[in-house]
């Protein structure tokens, strides 16, 4: 289990979130725009600190202000999907997926050739990212950050950059991911169609703070 409970002011209004996230599955942050999103799931994955807190998944502390605790990124076990790929451009899509892996965790299936048929990048290996489509970079950004990934995943509106088609094309290989690691993934976007479609659990996230959480689909029928 992830939990945080965290504060950081954000110009206007404050960050005060505090929630419990179980594995396996996906968990939607659902929010409009300027929220504090984004600036939340920063400070899961140790790239922005907050003021005050606690982040801790399972026994460990990732985060603690009472004990000074602040594991940087790269020791939290956290795979990162953004928006834009952001894949390293020098290196091939091969280089990329063994970049930052780690070996084992909770990851029945955790080699680069076995995620590369998984998510249909085997014939791309070699390739440097410049040469890749929108579709094709977002779904090896995708391997990497399961392979980077010891305990859970972030995912930031990782479908906004891509077109309706390639929209669908990438939640499809993303509905994929439970069944096959038994780690949590949190969601992060502000459609609905995205939440019903992914997750069973959405945190409802409005000026830094939860407004509700629940079901999926009890939260996308309350939430006008
Ligand atoms: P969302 O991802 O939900 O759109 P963001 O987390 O990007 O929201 O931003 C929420 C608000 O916090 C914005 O007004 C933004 O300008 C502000 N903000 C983002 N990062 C920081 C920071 N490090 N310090 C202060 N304010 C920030
Ligand atoms: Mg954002």
């Amino acid at each position: 289990m992830l939990s945080v409970d965290v504060s950081k002011k954000l110009g206007i209004f404050a960050l005060e979130i505090s929630l419990q996230i179980e594995n396996p599955g996906i968990t939607a942050l659902f929010g409009p725009s300027g929220a504090g999103k984004s600036t939340f799931a920063k400070i899961i994955a140790g790239l922005c600190a907050p003021e005050r807190g606690r982040i801790a998944f399972e026994d460990k502390a990732f985060f603690d202000s009472a004990k000074g605790v602040d594991l940087p990124p790269e020791r939290r076990g956290v795979g990162f999907l953004f928006q834009e790929h952001r894949l390293f451009p020098h290196m091939s899509v091969y280089k990329n997926l063994s970049f930052g892996r780690v070996a084992g965790g909770r990851r029945p299936c955790c080699g680069v050739e076995e995620i590369s048929e998984v998510f249909g990048i085997t014939p791309l290996l070699d390739r440097k990212p410049a040469s890749l489509s929108g579709g094709e970079s977002q779904r090896a950004a995708l391997a990497r950050a399961i392979l980077a990934a010891e305990n859970f995943i972030i995912m930031d509106e990782p479908l906004s950059s891509l077109d309706e088609a390639l929209k669908d094309d990438l939640l499809g290989y993303i509905e994929k991911i439970p069944p096959l690691f038994g780690f949590p993934i949190i969601y992060i976007t502000h459609s609905k169609d995205e939440v019903l479609r992914l997750a069973e659990k959405a945190v409802i996230v409005k000026e830094g703070r939860v407004e509700k959480s629940g079901s999926a689909a009890e939260m996308m029928k309350s939430d006008a």
